[in-house]
């Protein structure tokens, strides 16, 4: 893949539509962790004693802790989601160097790149205007 891409979408309807489908994406790897989460709850002992009955429920345990975390980092190096402020709203550029997908406001920021008229236009204004005072 070329040191920078950027993934752009002008079209509004299709822009709602791409992070329709991030928000689905996101919301599935959080309820999946949840479902997780309270497997994890059911195979502590809350009776006192040691923490796990059996070496099972530890092993257990520290499998779902581990598909947890996979499912957290393929949310976050997704792009659906724009590791430094979270955003999932804008267009996103994939850095080489980081092999990560930022939005294009936090990758100028990084790399200290002034936006552009057209650039300024898509992001939201609201975000841009919170983002200057950085
Ligand atoms: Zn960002």
């Amino acid at each position: 893949m070329r040191d920078k891409r950027i993934i752009r979408i002008r079209n509004p309807t299709l822009r709602q539509f791409r992070n329709n489908l991030r928000k689905l994406w996101l919301s599935l790897i959080l309820n999946r962790n949840y479902q997780m989460k309270i497997k994890q709850e059911d195979l502590v002992n809350h009776s006192g004693g040691p923490f796990f009955r059996t070496k099972d429920h530890v092993e257990q345990y520290m499998n779902l802790k581990y598909s947890m975390v996979e499912a957290k980092r393929m949310g976050n190096y997704s792009i659906c989601i724009c590791p430094i402020c979270f955003s999932h709203e804008e267009d996103m550029i994939w850095d080489s160097f980081s092999e990560t997908w930022y939005c294009v406001l936090c990758h100028y920021k990084i790399y200290k790149i002034e936006l552009s008229g057209g650039d300024k236009n898509r992001i939201s204004r609201k975000k841009y205007n919170d983002r200057r005072h950085y």
